[in-house]
């Protein structure tokens, strides 16, 4: 596998830009969800507990709290401090999010710079994600950029450890270009990380003898982080060695299993709706499985695998999925509803494709769900549907002699091409 840093979403919307399933990250069934995200700061103070060398620093939301933190840092002998912005994308020093300060004055003017901007970065899209926290933190003297990163790899079943001499750049293109630059020690469960493949990656990674047990402890403590918080993914992006010798995580994401935050109820509140999807977040709250994306047509489908290929008929027959959506095996009206209300709310929506295999859920109750909803919500758009399975002639039979007028496609490539020439302002 590679190293995908960005989790199922990432998965997902690389799914739908490449036309192609790659569903590598991808939970299937009713269970899919996206990974929760918490930001840099939050993960550093979990690395700290677990013993692992992070920078001194504080959390800021306004410019007298960065102030402050910045003066303390000064005042304790730092020569130069770090302004940072937090949001949940990578890529920020490049887009102008990380500063260096060697003065309290220089730090006041990269705080004022940075808090509220609207930040750009590989990772965020073109409209970017408003800055609402910084990080200040004591500057490092930095010898070298290294990478450390753990993942679970769905193909092996096992935890992988990377570590890489190419850090500090985008690793998604270290992965690409140079995968034989990346160091990977795969973790059987049964044992956990042993201390020499620990030793094996300090020594790949080339450094000092000296290094040599710092580093064991450092990755120890990153793994044990790692699986005692349900971790699905964690990188240290740059780990660095400083001038005089010491290791330590100048940067840090976690992602976690979002299935088992029910065990930790600590975890959970680290979670800041304000960087996520507004609809996504009213989604979750009806235990809908969505994601949105950048096109036109809006799919309600149930079962994430049926929504996957959907998403990729789609691209195939010459459009764009609004979104990813799995409305899960038992919806009900109320459900569908609910569901068509989110991707009503999505104003690029030009079209809607149900596309619905029913077995457990039957096509009938579907259907009746499906008119009933259009009626009540009034729904203007252009609806299309395939359906198949358990009751799907009674189905058909409802949505006849709704008096709605909607249009059924007898194949997936059918109804495909129907919602895309829909959305296009075809009939
Ligand atoms: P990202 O761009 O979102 O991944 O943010 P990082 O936290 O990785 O910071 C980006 C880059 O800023 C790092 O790769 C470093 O080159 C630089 N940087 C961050 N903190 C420091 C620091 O304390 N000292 C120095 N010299 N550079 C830093
Ligand atoms: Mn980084």
């Amino acid at each position: 596998m590679t190293a995908v840093s960005d989790g199922n979403r990432t998965t997902v919307r690389d799914s739908v830009a490449g036309g192609c399933l790659r569903p590598l990250h991808f939970r299937g069934g009713r269970f899919a969800t996206i990974p929760m995200k918490i930001h840099e700061y939050q993960a550093k103070e979990i690395l700290r507990k677990y013993g692992v060398p992070v920078p001194g620093g504080e959390m800021a939301t306004t410019l007298e709290e960065a102030d402050t933190t910045a003066k303390a840092l000064f005042g304790a002998g730092n020569k130069v401090v770090v302004v940072k912005a937090q949001i949940h994308a990578g890529g920020r020093g490049k887009g102008g999010g990380v500063k260096l300060a060697k003065s309290l004055e220089e730090a006041d003017a990269a705080s004022k710079a940075i808090l509220g901007m609207q930040l750009v970065t590989h990772q965020t899209g073109p409209a970017g994600q408003k800055v609402q926290r910084l990080l200040i933190e004591e500057g490092s003297a930095i010898d070298r950029e290294l990478y450390l990163g753990l993942v679970l790899d769905r193909a092996s079943a096992k935890i992988v450890f990377m570590a890489s001499q190419a850090g500090g750049m985008e690793i998604e293109e270290v992965a690409a270009k140079t995968p034989d630059a990346i160091y990977k020690e795969y973790i059987e469960p049964a044992v956990g990380f042993q201390p020499y493949q620990a030793r094996r990656l300090a020594f790949k990674l080339g450094l000092k003898t000296a290094q040599i047990n710092q580093a064991v402890a450092f990755m120890t403590g990153l793994y044990k982080a790692f699986v005692d918080t349900d971790s699905t993914l964690m990188e240290i992006n740059p780990f660095i060695t400083t001038k005089d010798g010491k290791l330590l995580a100048l940067d840090c994401k976690i992602n976690f299993d979002d299935n088992a935050m029910f065990r930790h109820k600590d975890l959970k509140e680290l979670r800041d709706l304000s960087e996520e999807d507004p609809l996504e977040v009213e989604a979750s709250k009806f235990a809908l499985n969505y994601i949105k994306l950048d096109g036109t047509i809006a799919c309600m489908v149930n079962g994430a695998g049926l929504a996957m290929a959907t998403m990729d008929i789609i691209q195939y027959a010459g459009g764009s999925a609004a979104n990813f959506l799995d409305v899960g095996g038992g919806a009900n009206q109320e459900q569908i509803e609910n569901a068509f209300g989110i991707l009503l709310s999505d104003p690029h929506v030009k079209a809607i494709f149900i596309n619905i295999f029913g077995g457990i859920l039957r096509v009938d109750v579907l259907a009746q769900g499906v008119v009933a909803a259009a009626k009540k919500l009034n729904v203007q758009v252009p609806i299309i549907l395939r359906l198949e399975g358990t009751n799907v002639e009674e189905g058909r039979k409802i949505l006849k002699e709704s008096g709605l007028n909607f249009q059924v496609g007898t194949t997936m490539k059918e109804a495909a091409d129907l919602a895309v020439a829909a959305a296009k302002g075809g009939k």
